[in-house]
């Protein structure tokens, strides 16, 4: 199996944050006001082995919700409560080509392009099981703390700035609800989502989360078994192909790693059966991806080879 060795890990993330702190292209999400206060410096790298040792740079420490990137890991919870075949019953598999809120079914089908973009975000979150909006929210919750390995709670003031404001996704809820392509209430199905995008993680929490999905669905720092092999894999090949909004393909070819980026700043990219790696960088670019955060692992996939295309 591969093993980095600790100090050119720590050396390489080291190198990495001075490389691009100084990079001070993008600009933060505004949408929802309550992310326009973050510090636009804030700058952290987290990376985690097969073995379970996290690796850090800068502010891998610093508390941001998790939007976006919740979305692999609650497709997760999706698939293994349902199984691939009734997921994709309700939510594509295919590259959008769009933005990331785009008003936007598949024609055929009516169902949403994918699990990485809102609509099919929303539609996957509607299928978590739970007779009340709490026990639904609260399998969710309990699913992303036991990929990040501790226990996550919400951002209220994040969710209240988003549920004020966040008319489009629910727009985006209703529409999928009229398309036959959402279970159960739509407003309750936008509102959970709002709760999932505003569990506070840290990098060093997204790392953790990310290599367990690296790592066959087993956490390496608490050793349980959160998803299977399958899922897993699942996953990982959907945020391979859909994983950047329509950035994705750019991405697969640069970096050639599965990934999910965040309007807060966040980014994960998974070496499979290698590391979980997570930076947060608030600033984005017009993809909504982090600036230094995309340009932190290109330069990280170039320098080790990283691109799964390649021969390890
Ligand atoms: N909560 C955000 C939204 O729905 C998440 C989007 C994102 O991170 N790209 O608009």
């Amino acid at each position: 199996t591969y093993r980095p060795t600790p100090g050119v890990v720590t050396d390489a993330l080291a190198e990495l944050l001075e490389r691009f702190a100084p990079l001070r292209e993008g600009s933060l999400a505004d949408y929802i006001p309550q992310l326009a206060l973050a510090d636009p410096d804030d700058f952290g790298i987290a990376l985690v082995s097969m073995e379970g040792h996290c690796y850090q740079a800068g502010r891998a420490d610093v508390p941001f919700t998790v939007q976006s990137v919740s979305k692999p890991f609650v497709y997760a919870l999706a698939l293994s409560r349902l199984g691939l075949e009734e997921v994709t019953r309700w939510v594509g598999t295919e590259p959008s080509g769009d933005v990331f809120n785009a008003i936007s079914l598949e024609p055929r089908t009516g169902r949403p392009a994918n699990a990485m973009i809102n609509a099919g975000a929303i539609a996957t979150t509607a299928l978590v099981p739970g007779t009340t909006p709490e026990e639904r929210f609260g399998h969710i919750l309990d699913c992303l703390s036991r990929f990040a390995g501790r226990c996550l709670d919400v951002d209220e003031d994040v969710y209240a700035s988003e549920a004020r404001t966040g008319d489009r996704n629910r727009a985006l809820a209703f529409l999928l609800s009229s398309a036959g392509t959402l279970p159960g209430d739509p407003s309750e199905a936008v509102d959970t989502y709002f709760r999932q995008c505003s569990v506070r993680v840290t990098a060093a929490d997204l790392a953790v989360m990310t290599a367990t999905l690296a790592n066959s669905g087993v956490n390496p720092v608490t050793g349980e078994t959160v998803v299977s092999e399958e899922v897993a894999v699942q996953v990982l090949a959907v945020m391979a192909s859909c994983g950047m909004y329509d950035a994705s393909g750019d991405w697969l070819l640069r970096v050639g790693l599965p990934a999910k980026s965040g309007v807060s700043g966040g980014l994960v990219a998974a070496g499979p059966a290698r590391f979980g790696i997570a930076v947060f960088s608030p600033p984005l670019d017009v993809h909504g991806n982090s600036v230094r955060g995309v340009a932190a692992l290109r330069d990280l996939s170039e320098r080790f080879g990283l691109h799964l295309m390649r021969r390890p």
